[in-house]
């Protein structure tokens, strides 16, 4: 679910395997983060409870999925097909990586220091996270307990899977809104916009914060009332920090190709400055943040 766009300096990475997913390529590795060699029955177990996590990649990034320098962790898996997905590479969990939770925290205990002086923490990203939800949990409790600032990036379209307590565990919510118009989010996404509208309101009502994330597709997603949508619906959420729309564009297309997948956006363009400002005003208008 990660969207940046805007070729924030990456500070570390893993070993080279691609991960990310909305909009910007990311997660560069696993390297530090070593599989684990179990048989069947006992892996189920260990991910039901969240002690294990199937994981695409990782990344330390400053400037995007939220604030400060981050440890973003793409999670595999995705139950949505968006057009213009960047990784294509972490919709199937069974291309990740089993890593144990406390492996994994043992890796952000590393990095407290570089958080602490940067305002940053940790990103679970993906694919989608909430498809892990248990080791989600367990991972976002681990972190906190540290002290560290725990971001969510996500479609919302699994929300439901969030409970309460996971909540509780959010300093931020990076929250996906692809399209306003449900029939459009459906053209986009393969999926319904309800689940993602219900998981907003829960944030809000919860007290979470929140940057909502839009991504600006010429003939897709930029239509004035499509866009209208969105911007009406996140000026009735009270914990909306900022909105960032981010401009569509050709990075991810390589990946289609290579997995044999066909990919509907390979005429699309760019969209221009205008538009891009254009809808920026749109939710602007509402006195929102924009970036
Ligand atoms: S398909 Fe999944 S990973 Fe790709 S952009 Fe959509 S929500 Fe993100």
């Amino acid at each position: 679910m990660s969207t940046g766009t805007d070729g924030a300096p990456v500070v570390e990475l893993g070993t080279p395997l691609v991960g990310g997913s909305t909009h910007r390529t990311a997660g560069q590795g696993t390297q530090g983060l070593a599989g684990t060699d179990l048989d069947r029955p006992e892996r189920l177990a260990q991910v039901r409870s969240g002690e294990l996590g199937s994981l695409h990649s990782w990344e330390l990034v400053t400037a995007v999925d939220g604030p400060g320098t981050r440890l973003t962790v793409f999670l595999a898996g995705c139950p949505l097909r968006c057009l213009y997905c960047h990784n294509p590479d972490t919709l199937e969990m069974r291309r990740g990586t089993d890593v144990t939770a406390d492996e994994l925290l043992k890796k952000v205990a590393r990095y407290r220091g570089v958080f602490r002086a940067t305002g940053g923490g940790l990103t679970l990203s993906g694919g989608e996270p909430l498809m892990q939800p248990a080791f989600v949990a367990r991972v976002l409790r681990g972190a906190t307990e540290m002290g560290v600032h725990t971001t969510l990036d996500t479609s919302g379209f699994l929300g439901a899977a969030a409970t309460d307590a996971m909540l509780d565990d959010l300093d931020l919510v990076l929250l996906d809104v692809k399209s306003g118009i449900p029939d459009t989010y459906t053209r986009v996404t393969g999926r319904e916009l309800a689940p993602t509208l219900e998981f907003g309101r829960r944030l809000s009502d919860h007290g979470v914060a929140m940057w909502i994330r839009f991504v600006l597709v010429p003939d897709l997603t930029d239509a004035r009332d499509n866009v209208e949508a969105v911007a009406d619906y996140v000026s009735t959420l009270s914990t909306v920090a900022r909105v960032e729309v981010l401009p569509f564009h050709q990075m991810g297309r390589d990946k289609w190709d290579e997995l044999g997948m066909r990919y509907e956006l390979g005429d699309t363009r760019p969209p221009t400055p205008e538009l891009v400002e254009r809808v920026r005003d749109q939710f602007r208008a509402r006195g929102l943040e924009v970036h």
